[in-house]
């Protein structure tokens, strides 16, 4: 044979469309191509898979050999088809059995002694490429964690000599175990609710938001626990389902090697205020998930709100409403999902004691206005709850019994959620205002104290539906069918005006 077909995967944003790797031998002046990799990425390529090839005991061919990469307008990371142009080779000069090779998709970059160093993306990968029907070879690293999905048989190589050797039915490469630390937590256990300590408001927004995927928003001055608040979410929304850990994963796998980490815990992710857009959103030349993707299906606490840059601000309306990210980089586009719940926190002013009981604001009226208009309002008015956190007197601290449990405030959360589900098949958050006006079950009385509360604070249509989908979590919490009054006006209570 002197033509070879070998089957790999390119990765642009969450998506690993097939790449065909064709290896073809012709005599004349020993040469070597590669067509459909960027130019700079060419001679690096080649370089390694030469020297890998002749490390790992195989003749590399002298002739005319030409590696063609096709589809040619995909993006291309050059060292993820090491691996199949050097199978493709031995396979084209008959140095390995081909009766299997379309059975598999390769992918890994060699180093110069034939060893397999780990690619990105192999989550992904595996993910979508199980559909085609393979199986695959990965570098042994990346292995155990394509194993995690459980959708496609998987073998870990960590040399070229071993993938060939498996090929020629001499040793056999075992199927990938599902990486052991895949239950490892990301940041131990979690933080428990009973560690706050007072704060009853906040609590119940934070349950309220818990149960309906609201967004939240604490106001306080600094040391009144709202980082401790956000960091207890996680803990008590229901534990990842199967899908959702894999589309996780897929996320965690795009990131560089040493930034992997895969976790059954919901993500949590708080970048600080200096991030940039990109760091925030997601980008490159060559796309790659950010903060907010990282947070998907889990939350994004931005503390100090105010700090972040408007114009970074104004890119989570879309993620907000949609669940994903568009990013467009000269010619590339990519999408990556972003379903997050979102939490942030501020200060009420900018030396942070406006209204505090013992200390004295500084602030001038024209410095917190200031302060509060660097929120857009249109991104405020994505946010469903917003919730004083007070500084407590230590007396009143001291005095103050431990909160209920994380467990205890999931049970409810778990409890109110099935309920959505049950009646509408998604969360309250993510009800349109025609499917609100059909779930919301409003009583006439409720209805009425809700017109009056729009055209006293003069809100708006929008402010209406959020209002109201808080409410139907309320009335979800407490098991009732109907939103009642009692339920519209916490509701209301829970979303303090800026
Ligand atoms: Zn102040």
């Amino acid at each position: 044979m002197s033509l070879a077909l070998v089957y790999s995967r390119a990765l642009a944003g969450m998506a690993a469309p097939p790449v065909e790797v064709e290896a073809h031998l012709a005599p004349g002046l020993p040469a070597f191509n590669i067509v459909g990799l960027p130019d700079t990425e060419v001679k690096e390529s080649r370089d390694r898979v030469r020297a890998a090839i002749i490390q790992s005991g195989f003749d590399f061919p002298k002739k005319k050999i030409t590696v063609n990469l096709a589809p040619a307008d995909l993006p291309k990371e050059s060292g993820r088809f090491d691996l199949p142009i050097a199978i493709g080779i031995l396979a084209a000069s008959s140095q390995i059995a081909t009766d299997t090779l379309d059975q598999y998709e390769l992918a890994g970059e060699l180093a110069l002694s034939g060893h397999i160093r780990p690619i990105r993306g192999a989550v992904a990968m595996a993910w979508q490429g199980a559909q085609a029907g393979r199986s695959f070879i990965l570098p042994e690293e990346n292995a155990a964690q394509a194993a995690l999905l459980n959708t496609a048989t998987v073998y870990g190589a960590d040399t070229l000599a071993a993938v060939a050797a498996h090929f020629n039915r001499i040793t056999p490469l075992a199927t990938a175990e599902a990486a052991a630390d895949s239950g490892e937590e990301e940041h131990g256990p979690l933080p428990d609710l009973a560690e706050v300590k007072g704060q009853h408001s906040a609590r119940l927004a934070l349950e309220i938001a818990a149960a309906g995927g609201h967004s939240l928003l604490f106001i306080g001055p600094p040391g009144t626990g709202k980082s401790m608040l956000a960091q207890r979410l996680p803990g008590i929304l229901p534990p990842l389902d199967e899908a959702e850990m894999i589309s996780v994963w897929a996320l965690r796998s795009l990131l560089p090697t040493h930034q992997q980490r895969f976790s059954r815990q919901r993500p949590y992710r708080s970048p600080h205020h200096s991030a940039s857009a990109v760091a925030l959103v997601g980008g490159g030349s060559d796309p790659r998930p950010g903060e907010i993707s990282l947070a998907h299906q889990g939350v994004l606490f931005l503390d100090e709100l105010p700090e972040f840059d408007r114009k970074v601000l104004e890119v989570l309306r879309e993620p907000l409403e949609s669940g994903e990210i568009h990013i467009s980089r000269a010619a590339r586009q990519a999408s990556f999902p972003a379903r997050f719940q979102l939490v942030a926190a501020m200060n009420p002013c900018p030396c942070g004691y406006l209204g505090h009981p013992t200390r004295a604001c500084r602030c001038t009226p024209e410095a917190v206005a200031r302060y509060r208009d660097k929120i857009s309002g249109p991104l405020l008015d994505r946010i469903d709850l917003t919730v004083e956190v007070p500084p407590l007197p230590a007396a009143q601290l001291q005095a103050a019994e431990a909160g209920e449990s994380s467990a205890v405030v999931a049970a409810r959360v778990a409890a109110a959620r099935a309920r959505q589900y049950a009646r509408q098949n998604k969360l309250n958050a993510a009800l349109n205002s025609l499917e609100l006006d059909h779930s919301a079950a409003i009583t006439a009385e409720a209805k009425q104290v809700l017109a009056e509360t729009l055209e006293k604070l003069s809100l708006s249509a929008r402010s209406y539906h959020r209002i109201l989908r808080v409410a139907r979590t309320v009335a979800d919490l407490a098991a009732d069918d109907a939103v009642t009054r009692q339920h519209v006006l916490r509701a209301i209570g829970l979303r303090r005006a800026l």
